[in-house]
């Protein structure tokens, strides 16, 4: 006898994490390529003196120094084990049966689909439009009566684009308001985009957007797991209510405060990586590539068919980039000799893929 698991986890898609090789150059996770700040090692190490205490499971300390830095009520403000673990609470205060529909863009974050249906409740994605960013009028075109959240990816991950203010706030508009729309901003820091909207000034004046964000890209803390978001207090209330307690550990905890203190240098950094991110656009562009329009630390191909085969040859080469299905490949922007060495690479198969 074999015990009996629910019916459906065979059809749950697993999440894929970007492969690495020993030596290889790795831009496959959108990562932060530069060290930990000394700040926050030491926060750290300090913390780790005290591990033999629970953490305080509602990071009073983290969600006051954030309500701060962003100009809101902590009442506002609610932290997840990273920020994907937020989506999942999102579904979870949102859906209760497997009819409750969550829509989404697709292709989108890989995690959308999966913890949707982790959740019990029906994924509906909607197709990118041609040029790889959201098709708002459809997703729009897509609610009913059993929509309960909509996730907007923006910049979307895997392809870098992003909405207009114009075009989101359109759609805010057109949303009936009894609907949670989530702004999932992971790579806000890296947009400079004048026309992209900022998800904080737009929770502001409405009460069913929330925002969220991490500190797992910009901040350089993917390895210790703390996301962030900004909504109604009624929102942030239930978001509370799902948590997985004390899912947010205290070194974690102490981590992002430090990260948020010497935050000037660590965002910085992000203009080093959107000098790159021009430039490999540029030289993918010259040589003939498809590349999509990017605001965030990473850049997107869509070689269709040939994706999967590209990726391959790549990692061959010594760069591990990620490819999705047949539609295209993503290479997160690193170091200037990493993204060198994609370059060279993808330079000697221009004949073939460009
Ligand atoms: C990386 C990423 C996140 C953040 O994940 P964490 O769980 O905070 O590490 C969230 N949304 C998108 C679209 C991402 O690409």
């Amino acid at each position: 006898m074999t015990v009996r698991l629910r019916g459906d986890l065979s059809s749950l898609p697993s999440y894929i994490p970007g492969v690495s090789r020993p030596n290889a150059i790795k831009l496959a996770s959108n990562e932060s390529t530069a060290s930990s700040h000394s700040k926050v090692v030491d926060a750290i190490t300090q913390a780790a003196q005290g591990i033999n205490r629970y953490p305080d499971n509602g990071a009073a300390a983290l969600t006051d120094a954030l309500a701060d830095f962003l100009g809101v009520d902590p009442a506002n403000l609610v932290t997840g084990c990273g920020s994907v673990a937020l989506c999942q609470e999102l579904i979870q205060i949102t859906c209760e049966s497997p009819e409750d529909e969550v829509v989404f863009a697709w292709r989108s974050f890989e995690a959308y689909p999966i913890v949707t249906k982790v959740a019990g409740a029906t994924g509906v994605p909607v197709p990118l439009r041609p040029d790889h960013s959201h098709d708002l009028g459809a997703m729009l075109a897509a609610i009913n009566d059993r929509t309960r959240l909509i996730l907007v990816c923006n910049p979307n991950n895997p392809t870098g684009t992003v909405v207009t203010t114009e075009d989101l706030t359109h759609f805010l508009d057109a949303v009936p308001s009894d609907i949670l729309v989530v702004l999932d901003e992971a790579y806000a820091e890296y947009v400079r985009d004048p026309d992209s909207p900022n998800g904080i000034e737009l929770f502001r004046t409405r009460p069913n957007v929330l925002v969220l964000r991490t500190f797992s890209k910009a901040y350089g803390l993917a390895g210790i797991r703390v996301g962030y978001g900004i909504g109604a207090p009624e929102i942030v209330d239930a978001l509370r209510k799902v948590h997985l307690p004390f899912s947010v550990n205290a070194i974690a905890q102490a981590a992002a405060l430090a990260a948020l203190e010497v935050r000037d240098e660590l965002l910085e950094r992000t203009n080093d990586v959107v000098a790159e991110r021009e430039r490999v656009s540029a030289a993918l562009t010259d040589m003939g590539y498809p590349v999509a329009a990017t605001q965030a630390n990473f850049v997107y191909l869509p070689l269709g068919e040939a994706s999967v085969d590209f990726a391959r040859r790549s990692a061959e080469a010594g760069v591990i980039i990620r490819p999705y299905g047949t539609d295209g490949v993503r290479i997160t922007i690193g170091d200037p000799h990493e993204n060198d060495a994609f370059l060279s690479f993808a330079t000697t198969v221009s004949r073939e893929f460009a």
